[in-house]
C-alpha cells in the first residue's frame, strides 16, 4: 500500500505522525516552516485533551511540565465573582485540567520527530483516482499516496486546494495573549466579563500566569493594539488583577478569532483533522482535545478496515456530530460574551452565567457524558 500523506507538523499531524509509526504504518510528514517554531503563549487542556496525550504515551511528561487546575470561576470586571464551579466532580474529573506554555506542549510532541519530518515542503498539484492520491511537491517532486490527511491549520491550504466551502466564519473578535510572572498559589482560572471584551488569567506554572484578553471588533482597528500600553484603556475600569497583569505583559501575540464553516470531512482520499476540520474561537479550549479525538478515531478505524473510502465514511459518521456541536457551541459562547455591550445585553448575560454556571464548564459537562 502506498504511504499516507500527513500535511502539517503541528498538534495534529505530529500526534497522527505517532500513532502511525507506533503502528509500523508507512507515512510522509511535510511541513510548510524550515523548522519548528511555537508562538510565546499558553495552552489549557481539558481533560480530553489530557486522555488523548495518554492515548499518545505523553501524559507523564504533560503532568510533569504542566500545572493542574481545580475550578473555573467568572468575575465581573470588578473582579466580584458570579459564578464559579469545581473541576472535581463527575464527568470533569475522569482526567486532570491542566495548562502550560504553548512551546512545551509543542516540544514534548516533536521530541524524537525532527528525523521524520520534511520541512520547507508544501502541496503544490494534487490529483486524485480510485486507488491513490498523486500529490506534487513545491520542489517539484511527485509521489503517490493512499491518503492525503490534511492537518494544516483553520487557514487550511489543502481543504482550499480540495474542498468546496473555502470560506470561514469571521467571529469579529480580536484577542491578545501573553505570560507574566507572577505567583499563582492562590489562583484558579478566573475569567472576569464586562461589557464586550473580556479577560482571563490561568495559571500555567508555580510562577507564571497565562493571560488572555478578547473585545468584539467589527471593523477590526483593535487588530493594531500590539502592546501595552494600547490594551490599557480597553480595561482601564477592570479590577487590579487585571490591570497589573497588563502593566507587565510583555511580547503580547495579537490574532483575531474564526471558524470553519465548512462540514466537509473528506473528499475522496484526501481527510480533513484538526483545525482544518474544526478551528473555532477558543471558548472551550477543545482545539488539542478534538484533534487528538480525530487522531484515535482515524488510527483506529484504518486499523479495522484495509478499505480506506469505508474508514472515512465511518470518520465522518463518527465525528461530524460533535464536531458541529463544539464549533457552533463555541461560537455561542463567543456571541454570549459580546451581549454585554449594552446594560441590557449585560444584565441577561450575568443571568444566564448566574443561572447555569461558567458556560465552559456547562459545555464540558455535555461534552464528557456524551463520548
Ligand atoms: C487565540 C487562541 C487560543 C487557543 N487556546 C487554546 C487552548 O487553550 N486549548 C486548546 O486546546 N486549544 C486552543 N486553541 C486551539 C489550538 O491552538 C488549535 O486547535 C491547535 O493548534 C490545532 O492544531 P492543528 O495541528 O490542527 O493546527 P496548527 O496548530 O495550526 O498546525 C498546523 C501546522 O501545519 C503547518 N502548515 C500550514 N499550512 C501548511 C501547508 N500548506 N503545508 C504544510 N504545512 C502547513 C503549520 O506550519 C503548522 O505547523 C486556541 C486557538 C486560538 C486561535
Amino acid at each position: 500500500m502506498n504511504p499516507i500523506l500527513i500535511v502539517g507538523a503541528g498538534i495534529a499531524g505530529l500526534a497522527l505522525a505517532r500513532q502511525l509509526r507506533d503502528n509500523d504504518q508507512e507515512f510522509v510528514l511535510i511541513e510548510k516552516a524550515a523548522t519548528w517554531r511555537c508562538e510565546g503563549t499558553g495552552i489549557c487542556l481539558p481533560a480530553n485533551a489530557v486522555a488523548g496525550l495518554e492515548k499518545l504515551g505523553l501524559k507523564e511528561k504533560l503532568i510533569d511540565r504542566s500545572h493542574q487546575v481545580h475550578k473555573i470561576v467568572f468575575a465581573k470586571s470588578n473582579g466580584k465573582t458570579l459564578t464559579q464551579a469545581s473541576l472535581s466532580n463527575p464527568p470533569l474529573n475522569q482526567q486532570a485540567f491542566v495548562a502550560l506554555p504553548r512551546a512545551e506542549l509543542m516540544n514534548i510532541l516533536q521530541a524524537d520527530m525532527e528525523d521524520c519530518t520534511r520541512f520547507s515542503t508544501e502541496i503544490e498539484h494534487l490529483e486524485q483516482s480510485d486507488e491513490h492520491v498523486e500529490v506534487t511537491f513545491n520542489h517539484g517532486e511527485k509521489g503517490l499516496f493512499s491518503l492525503v490527511v490534511a492537518a494544516d491549520g483553520i487557514h487550511s491550504a489543502t481543504r482550499n486546494l480540495v474542498f468546496d466551502e473555502k470560506r470561514l466564519d469571521n467571529l469579529e473578535v480580536t484577542n491578545w495573549r501573553f505570560i507574566i510572572e507572577q505567583d499563582t498559589r492562590n489562583l484558579q482560572p478566573t475569567y472576569y466579563v464586562g461589557k464586550d471584551e473580556a479577560f482571563m488569567r490561568y495559571p500555567i506554572g508555580p510562577n507564571q500566569v497565562y493571560c488572555y484578553a478578547q473585545k468584539h471588533d467589527s471593523t477590526g482597528r483593535y487588530k493594531h493594539y500590539r502592546d501595552a500600553f494600547d490594551l490599557k484603556p480597553l480595561f482601564s475600569n477592570y479590577c487590579s488583577e487585571v490591570t497589573d497583569s497588563i502593566a507587565i505583559a510583555k511580547s503580547i501575540t495579537v490574532s483575531r478569532l474564526y471558524s470553519v464553516r465548512s462540514r466537509e470531512v473528506f473528499k475522496g482520499r484526501v481527510l480533513l483533522i484538526g483545525d482544518a476540520l474544526h478551528g473555532c474561537p477558543p471558548s472551550l479550549q477543545q482545539g488539542v482535545g478534538m484533534a487528538l479525538e480525530d487522531v484515535a478515531c482515524l488510527v483506529k478505524l484504518l486499523r479495522k478496515n484495509h478499505d480506506i473510502t469505508s474508514a472515512l465514511a465511518q470518520f465522518k459518521q463518527q465525528r461530524l456530530p460533535r464536531i458541529s456541536w463544539v464549533i457552533e457551541e463555541s461560537n455561542r459562547v463567543i456571541k454570549l460574551a459580546a451581549k454585554g455591550k449594552f446594560l441590557i445585553g449585560r444584565l441577561i448575560r450575568n443571568f444566564i452565567l448566574r443561572k447555569n454556571g461558567p458556560a465552559n464548564v456547562v459545555a464540558w459537562k455535555k461534552l464528557f457524558t456524551e463520548k
